[in-house]
């Protein structure tokens, strides 16, 4: 073999034809085995493994007058499965035998379930089960199969079913992450306490979790404990905390979290600043959401995204529409997100003409294809207006087939601007698309019940029983003094539950001092979203009241998070609770944010 200092000058490998080229100087030269040769060669193939380059790396390995592992497994991880297995096939034929870093490279590419099985009985039958990366990459394999029960299995002979366990920390973490992303997560709980050892990305995997489970207040229950053992955090598990406190609606405990990450020193990164600044908007505190928003030295689009749509869901318009010119102003280009939230800052504040011009401007400016929301957009920016003709002229004109979102958009507004027969056709469109959301039923049955038409009410009913469409029962979260309280509708298992009760009959008798009259409408007809057979007295959101009235002082402001839409009876209490009793209450309901205060709410009772 010729000396490597015979070599040609290394010509720059960006194109086959200059990858071919080389190749046919090298053969020339007597080179093209080289081992460094070699590598550069595969290096460049293992870059794009496309169609064309595959064939040729297959090739070069076939001919090699050495092979050895450390050729093939760069391949592995960026070729397609099959062809992952077909080269792992020319491999072992050559005859090669994988080394420790060849199941860590191969198994993640062997995508479908029959490959895996087949590389774990090689892995068994060379003894790399007493590997740790060979066996993290079967359990990974296996979970992404969604196969918890082989991965388990695995898992729990350590490998080779001897005591000797050749686990170590990114096994345990692998199972919990995996069964966390496979919606097991009691089962990851399990996995996750017998860990003899943990690390971030272990406690990360258990928050975040639980975050994506929507068992908000179990994740920060384990953050907390993860602080309590002095372990110090990072962003993802920083970012993760944050969202946790965001769906617990728990605000108290996201600035706690806030500061917390300030006096560790955690780098805020856009993920974990854009989760801040929703944290605080979604928690009612568009203000502070600003404030960090302000602060932040570099501004990603997420970022300006995330503060347009907190503005617009909290009815600050005009700030929203500064904010995006602003952002145009420093030159950040625009995506179908910030169209989306524009539009909804436009729609909540009724500007109908700015939102036609905004939708012409960005759609241009920024070369933007308008998406299925988009279209939802117009149509709810129409319709709450009462251009309920221009709305359903979007609709007719687009050039998808809508779905329930856009055709929810228009029967809301015809809810709300009493359209019965343009209502109740899209009505019925709206629950064969979304047939068990029972939200859908209860709004047109509303929508009938307003003209007397008793009948189809009952059809409603009937059809909602016939499909075993069950409701969503009413749940509302306050929070007080840190701690997180729930109360579901007409039930309540809370310690001080006498007192709450005793306190809602109070205030819903001064409230009628004040001129309250119950409004029945809804649940006489049997079609509160709430359940029905509950007084409304028991709606969750006023026994959330009564107890944050218990809690605080007039002149204080209390917040609350609902699952549901609110109720037209709790939103006329609400009001008068908020000037009767000198609270502000803020109210996050399904669609948006109510700023009760005064007596008055920030919906213009439009919601
Ligand atoms: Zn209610
Ligand atoms: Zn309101």
């Amino acid at each position: 073999m010729s000396a490597p200092g015979l070599a040609p000058t290394p010509i720059p490998l960006t194109t086959i034809a200059e990858l071919r080229q080389h190749h046919s100087q090298l053969v020339r030269l007597g080179l093209a085995s080289h081992p460094s040769h070699a590598r550069r060669l595969l290096a460049f193939l293992a870059r794009d493994p496309s169609a064309a380059h595959f064939p040729y790396a297959a090739r070069l390995l076939a001919h090699h007058p050495d092979p050895h592992p450390a050729l093939f497994n760069p391949l592995f991880a960026s070729l397609p499965p099959r062809d992952a297995a077909w080269l792992f096939a020319l491999m072992l034929s050559l005859p090669v035998l994988p080394d420790h870093f060849t199941f860590p490279r191969i198994l993640p590419a062997a995508a479908p379930l029959p490959l895996v099985a087949q590389l774990h009985a090689l892995l068994l039958k060379l003894g790399f089960h007493s590997h740790a990366q060979s066996l993290n990459a079967l359990l990974a394999a296996y979970l992404a199969n969604a196969r918890p029960d082989l991965a388990s299995s695995v898992f729990r002979s350590g490998g080779c079913g001897s005591a000797q366990t050749v686990l170590d920390v990114v096994s345990w973490t692998t199972m919990v992450g995996g069964l966390c992303k496979l919606g097991m997560v009691e089962d990851a709980r399990e996995v996750f306490d017998g860990m003899p050892e943990r690390n971030l990305i272990s406690w990360n995997a258990m928050i975040s979790g639980y975050v994506k489970a929507g068992r908000f207040l179990d994740a920060l229950e384990v953050f907390d404990e993860m602080r309590a053992r002095g372990v110090e955090g990072n962003g993802f598990v920083a970012a993760s905390a944050v969202v946790a406190c965001t769906g617990a609606g728990a605000l108290a405990r996201g600035r706690e979290v806030h500061r917390w990450v300030e006096r560790s020193g955690i780098e805020m990164d856009e993920k974990l600043a854009t989760a801040v600044v929703d944290m605080y908007c979604k928690c009612g505190c568009v203000d502070e959401a600003w404030h960090v928003f302000e602060a932040l030295p570099v501004k990603g689009l997420t970022s300006w995204n995330c503060m347009i749509g907190g503005f617009a869901v909290h009815g600050r318009c005009e700030h929203a529409i500064k904010l995006f010119s602003r952002m145009e102003r420093e030159g950040v280009v625009a995506d179908d997100v910030t169209l989306v939230n524009v539009l909804t800052a436009c729609a909540h504040a009724g500007m109908v003409s700015e939102g036609r011009h905004y939708y012409d401007y960005i759609v241009q400016r920024y070369g933007i294809k308008p998406k299925m929301e988009h279209y939802g957009c117009m149509v709810d920016l129409y319709g709450r207006a009462g251009l309920l003709d221009e709305a359903k002229k979007v609709i007719d004109d687009m050039p998808l087939e809508p779905d329930v979102g856009v055709l929810g958009a228009l029967f809301g507004a015809c809810k709300i601007h009493g359209d019965i027969d343009l209502g109740e056709a899209t009505g019925w469109r709206v629950i064969e698309l979304d047939p068990q959301n029972s939200g859908r039923y209860v709004l047109l049955a509303n929508l009938l019940a307003s003209a007397g038409r008793w009948e189809d009410v009952a059809r409603v009913r009937r059809l909602m029983d016939e499909r075993n469409v069950s409701k969503e029962a009413g749940r509302s979260v306050i929070e007080v003094d840190g701690e997180v309280c729930e109360f579901r509708c007409g039930s309540l298992c809370h310690p001080r539950a006498e007192e709450v009760y005793a306190m809602a009959k109070d205030m819903m008798r001064r409230i009628g001092v004040e001129g309250y009259v119950p409004d029945t409408r809804d649940v006489l007809h049997d079609i509160a979203e709430e359940e029905r057979e509950t007084p409304l007295l028991y709606h969750s959101e006023k026994l959330a009241i009564a107890f944050g009235l218990l809690c605080t002082r007039p002149g204080d402001t209390m917040r609350i998070t609902k699952n549901l839409r609110v109720c037209r009876d709790c939103h006329e209490a609400t009001k008068l609770v908020s000037r009767v009793f000198e609270r502000e209450i803020v109210v996050r309901d399904r669609n948006r944010f109510h700023h009760f205060k005064d007596g008055r709410c920030s919906c213009k009772d439009y919601w």
